[in-house]
């Protein structure tokens, strides 16, 4: 099952890709988190990367589709791959069709979370993400067990840099203008399916579990 998670940032791509990595035992490939880790990491790519990050802008496709195409190459996504926050241009949903191509293997579906901006915002604002592994939580919606502390790995969580209000607003608008293009591009290639994304948590869970047994 190779599924594209397509939605504006704090729509829910990241909780929901975790919890189909766990059911069906496939990657989740989420190009934020590998950039995060690239920052931390101090890699050139992340020195690179970190001041288009900050600023709630794109980093540039042909850092973003490389490090697609490589991860895709890799055994583990033999059976199938979650694709998280990818692609978010045309020209990196085109780069992507040409390496499916090439790898033989062809898009399963697209699954588009639809979410109200108020909601995103406040979703964003209350988010906490674990320092170490990347999962994300929520202060009110997907509170951690004990507080500050990651339930997967006991990491430290902390807030995001481009998660406050002012970096959400600019990349809310990056969003509005180079990714909601992708919406028509695949409703036209029939591979979108909408989600309703303002439902709980396990709802959305289970409207994606119910479109993919259509599949
Ligand atoms: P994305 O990966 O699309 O940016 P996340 O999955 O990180 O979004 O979710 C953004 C924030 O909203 C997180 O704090 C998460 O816990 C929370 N969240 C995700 N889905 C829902 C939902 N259906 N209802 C309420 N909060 C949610
Ligand atoms: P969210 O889902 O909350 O928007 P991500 O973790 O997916 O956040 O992305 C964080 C940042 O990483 C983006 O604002 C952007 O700077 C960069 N980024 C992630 N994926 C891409 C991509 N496909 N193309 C360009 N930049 C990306
Ligand atoms: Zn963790």
């Amino acid at each position: 099952m190779n599924l594209i998670l397509l939605g504006p940032p704090g729509a829910g791509k990241g909780t929901q890709a975790i919890m189909l990595t766990d059911r069906f035992g496939i990657p989740q490939i989420s190009t934020g988190e590998i950039l995060r880790s690239a920052v931390k990491e101090e890699t050139p790519m992340g020195v690179k990367a970190k001041s288009f990050m900050d600023a709630g802008a794109l980093v540039p496709d042909a850092v973003v589709i490389g490090i697609v195409l490589e991860r895709l190459q890799k055994a583990d996504c033999k059976p199938g791959f979650i694709l998280d926050g990818f692609p978010r241009t045309v020209a990196q949903a085109d780069a992507l069709k040409d390496n499916l191509r090439d790898l033989e293997k062809d898009l399963t579906a697209v699954l588009a979370l639809e979410v109200d901006n108020d909601a995103l915002v406040e979703r964003l604002t209350g988010r906490r993400t674990c320092r170490q592994c990347g999962r994300g939580y929520h202060l009110k919606f997907d509170p951690p067990r004990t507080a500050g502390q990651c339930d997967v790995c006991g990491g430290e969580l902390y807030q995001r840099d481009d998660d406050r209000e002012e970096t959400i607003r600019k990349r809310m608008e990056v969003y509005d203008s180079q990714t909601t293009p992708l919406v028509d591009y695949y409703q036209q290639q029939g591979l979108l399916t909408r989600i309703n994304g303002m439902q709980e948590i396990s709802v959305v869970q289970e409207k994606i579990l119910a479109t993919l047994r259509t599949f």
